[in-house]
């Protein structure tokens, strides 16, 4: 088998309200798909959110990007994906999301192709479901509380709660009473997306020492390890690192300057889901706790990838995020299945998603490539 065409398709997707985090607020997704086709028609399919504070990637940057590595893909066979990601790190240097997009395309191909499922090409199965964090981030205290009480009443067990917003006593008074509604039993987090000061991130982890948090994600800047470890050494609440981890390589440069106890994992920020896969074993060996996320407004594709990822990674303490269900309209026929705050693993061919062409052809928009003023 070979593959015969690898095309980008960039996409705008509805959400069905606003999410606001510091410095971001998603109105409308905007990601790109890649579609690839190989010699017997066969069509595998991967995306990636455009996500210009994180990878510092758009859907434009992407969409060259993909453009620009389709010949050392076009022509290959799509089994050998180890042989692919060295083609396209050779081809061109960073731009994870645009590889991400890219393998995990292959990786569906290849199962559709060999009736496996993304799962039994990246190792062997460690769970059968895994437990959703359900994103509190509307950016209003009484419309969050509501969302906590509404996600608790539908089963969800797991929590992340948006700050970073407003100061850090407000934030901390908004998790405390969101602490309240949710309970215990359940595993809540408060991400505030590198948006605090090193004064306001101390403040913070202060203001909700009781409140029941089990882990603060990314609370200063993503390159401000010292800052990391100052405020990890400040407070016994688990300190995260998302914004912050872009390799292998950054995740022992937390572990070593003691600047987080775990890690948010996303495909964008790897370059993929064996890469995703090998952070996540890395992870274990550190004793470092993973969350594996998908980037606000990601579709059935990229979280169906995501919870194939999770069906192999040997620990996963801090849930998966997918973000799907935030999307007033996905690409797939019959999006990802989330019942009672759990997502159960498919053993389908592929993904085990159907991509409807009609679907992706409504939300599909012009990238401008080239203009000169
Ligand atoms: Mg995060």
């Amino acid at each position: 088998m070979k593959v015969v065409k690898l095309e980008p398709i960039a996409v705008s997707l509805p959400m069905r309200k606003p999410v606001i985090m510091a410095g971001e607020e998603v109105r409308r997704a905007d990601n790109v798909l890649v579609r690839v086709t190989a010699d017997d028609g066969t069509v595998g399919w991967g995306e990636a959110a455009s996500a210009p504070t994180m990878t510092g990637e758009t859907i434009e940057s992407m969409t060259a990007a993909i453009l620009h590595l389709a010949p050392v893909i076009e022509g290959r066979d799509p089994g050998d994906i180890e042989g692919a990601l060295v083609a396209l790190d050779g081809r061109m240097y960073a731009n994870t999301g645009a590889k991400a997009a890219v393998e995990i395309a292959l990786h569906d191909l290849v199962g559709r192709a060999t009736g496996r499922p993304v799962h039994a090409l990246l190792g062997d199965k460690t769970r059968e479901r895994a437990a959703l964090l359900g994103v509190i981030g509307g950016g209003d205290r009484d419309g969050d509380l509501a969302d906590a009480a509404r996600k608790k009443a539908d089963g969800y067990t797991a929590f992340k709660i948006k700050v970073g917003i407003d100061a850090a006593e407000a934030d901390a008074a908004r998790t405390r009473a969101i602490c309240r509604v949710l309970g215990d039993e359940m595993l809540i987090s408060a991400d505030a997306n590198q948006g605090f000061s090193m004064e306001a991130a101390l403040a913070f982890v202060r203001a909700v020492a009781d409140a029941g948090l089990d882990f603060v994600e990314q609370p200063v800047a993503g390159h401000d390890l010292a800052g990391m470890a100052a405020v990890a050494a400040a407070t016994t609440i688990a300190i995260g690192a998302d914004e912050g981890i872009h390799g292998i390589d950054d995740i022992r440069r937390h572990h070593e300057h003691k600047a987080a106890h775990g890690v948010s994992l996303k495909a964008i920020k790897l370059g993929g889901l064996r890469a995703v896969v090998a952070a996540g074993r890395l992870c274990d060996r550190l004793g470092m706790d993973v969350n594996l996320s998908c980037k606000t407004g990601e579709s059935s594709i990229s979280c169906a990838a995501a919870l194939h990822a999770a069906a192999v990674l040997p620990g996963l303490a801090w849930g998966l995020t997918l973000t799907c269900q935030a999307l007033a309209s996905d690409v797939a026929r019959h999006p990802v299945p989330i019942r009672r705050g759990h997502a159960e693993v498919s053993d389908g061919p592929g993904l085990g998603i159907e991509v409807d062409e009609a679907l992706v052809q409504r939300h599909r928009i012009a990238v401008a490539l080239r203009s000169v003023a």
